[in-house]
């Protein structure tokens, strides 16, 4: 598939990756007037109204940067960039990438851990500035653009009495975490967010607007819910399912040494079996203790998190009976306990690198044995440190009680998360990351039953992306993309197709 006309020279490109590899803006920041200036836009370009900047402008190094959040970027160079104000403008820069033979990828806040939204060549379409919310409060739903990110439609939605699950960090926009299925607040209770999407409006590679929900398009409805970085379509809209807000979200906070992860472990499997749907817990193995010291010099401990959504004291207090009677919370190192909070303070509170650019390897597995998988891990960090002092593993318990559903293509194939991030604080991270990702994914294999499709790694791990889903679902996935975009206009996942 071509990719457009190369204006680029060798040179020009050389100096681009040179000065790019690690996300310094480079020449940018001291030189001025974009060529889009004195460019004509003619055809389906001059009928955006956004912004449209090219390969070869001169502001297209600090672009590039901005469009992956984290701080090490692939060496992937689209050859145009649009950012869309409107559906006006999806439709004339779909209408472009047909008639220049371009592949298209969508942007909404480019989070996604693979660098999805860079690829080599084609048009990269950035939706990040649409981030209207239409709350309907008597329908308890809302119509939100996708570059909303999680922590403002949550706050909007809490002055309404009003809720959703969004992401646990609050800068991750709506748009590609829900598209990939949504493991947000409270999704014990709540569900994975991509199940509470009750309608979407679509552009399709052919440049139609339709609307897809239970009773149209209902094909693109269930691929919208889970589908993930493969989508085959442009989502500008999304309409919500909103739920009541917990007024008294309770938080209790302890560290435990890691000797202790079993007995840690073996009461967490307990509290699981006995715990409301309200509660829930997060453990997390990290260099956190003591918290006063830079991270190279804290010790690996296993920090609990129980957070019970609740309406009331009394009533966070009975959520979090299993817990406080386990005995647990004594034996723990350090520990805040019982404090009401509200999302502002809920995203504040975390105490890992969750918001870091730094991440380069992140991966994940849905699992039936927790316990071995979370100690297996935490053993591994321990005997074998990864570079960077700030790298973690986080395991959410009993957090998936729906599995299949013939509504969506989302896939949680076992109740138990786990995933590990692995930050790089200097180039030579990068190689000795992927050395110690590939034997922790190997080590974890006997007990993984599937994994999540926002936080994988489809580039090394291509198999990886077909478990994320349901063999069904998979083959549905494949015929739904050929009937919906027959020219293959968008790219698929990384990995699986060309141009990655
Ligand atoms: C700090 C941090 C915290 C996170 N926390 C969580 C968490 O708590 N729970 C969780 O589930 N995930 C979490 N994630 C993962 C997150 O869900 C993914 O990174 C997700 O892809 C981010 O969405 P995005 O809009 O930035 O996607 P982008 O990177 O913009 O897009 C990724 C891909 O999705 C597709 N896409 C995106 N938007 C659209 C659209 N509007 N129409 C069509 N296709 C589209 C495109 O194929 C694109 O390549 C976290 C990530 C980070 C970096």
């Amino acid at each position: 598939m071509a990719t457009g006309t190369r204006t680029t020279s060798e040179t020009r490109r050389h100096f681009l990756r040179r000065g790019l590899a690690s996300g310094a803006l480079g020449l940018a920041g001291i030189l001025s007037a974009p060529a889009a200036w004195c460019r004509e836009l003619a055809g389906n370009l001059a009928r955006i109204g956004g912004r449209i900047v090219m390969r070869d402008d001169v502001d297209y190094p600090q672009w590039w940067s901005s469009m992956a959040w984290y701080l090490f970027k692939p060496q992937r160079f689209p050859d145009l960039i649009v950012r869309a104000r409107s559906d006006q403008d999806v439709i004339a820069a779909l209408a472009h990438a047909r008639e220049k033979n371009l592949k298209v990828v969508v942007r909404s806040g480019g989070h996604n851990p693979a660098r999805a939204v860079l690829r080599e060549g084609g048009l990269l379409l950035d939706l990040s500035r649409l981030r209207d919310v239409q709350i309907d409060v008597a329908a308890k739903s809302a119509w939100v653009e996708p570059g909303i990110h999680g922590e403002d439609l949550v706050h909007l939605l809490a002055q309404q009495g009003l809720d959703f699950p969004a992401a646990h960090t609050g800068i991750v926009p709506i748009g590609g975490y829900i598209l990939g299925g949504g493991l947000g607040w409270n999704m014990p209770e709540r569900g994975i967010a991509c199940r509470s999407i009750l309608a979407a409006e679509v552009i399709t590679a052919d440049g139609r607007k339709l609307v897809a929900s239970a009773d149209q398009n209902r094909d693109l409805w269930w691929a919208i819910r889970g589908c993930g970085p493969g989508f085959f379509g442009v989502v500008t809209r999304y309409k919500l399912q909103l739920f009541p807000l917990h007024t008294a979200m309770t938080k209790s906070k302890y560290l435990f040494p890691l000797e202790r992860l079993p007995q840690v472990c073996k009461a967490l499997e307990k509290v699981t079996v006995e715990k409301e749907e309200r509660l829930e817990i997060l453990a997390v193995v990290g260099r956190f203790f003591p918290p006063d010291k830079p991270p190279e010099e804290r010790d690996l401990v296993c920090a609990v998190s129980v957070f019970a959504f609740a309406d009331s004291e009394e009533d966070a207090s009975r959520l979090m009976q299993p817990w406080t009677n386990s005995g647990l919370p004594g034996q723990s190192l350090l520990k805040v306990e019982n404090r009401v909070m509200d999302y502002e303070q809920l995203f504040a509170g975390q105490e890992t690198d969750f918001s870091s650019p730094m991440r380069t390897a992140v991966e994940n597995i849905w699992t039936d044995d927790i316990s071995g998988a979370l100690q297996a891990l935490a053993g591994k960090m321990q005997k074998e440190p990864p570079p960077s002092p700030r790298c973690f593993a986080l395991s959410a318990w009993g957090f998936s009680n729906t599995r299949e559903d013939e509504t969506s293509c989302v896939h949680t194939p076992a109740p138990h998360y786990l995933s590990w991030y692995l930050m790089a604080e200097e180039e030579a991270h990068l190689s000795r990351n992927r050395v110690w990702m590939d034997d922790a994914v190997k080590l974890l294999r006997p007990m993984t039953r599937g994994h999540y499709i926002n936080e994988i790694d489809p580039l090394h791990y291509p198999q990886h992306v077909e478990e994320c889903f349901s063999k069904d679902s998979w083959k549905q996935l494949a015929q739904l993309r050929k009937h919906h975009d027959p020219d293959g206009l968008f790219f698929t996942w990384l990995g699986h197709g060309e141009n990655t």
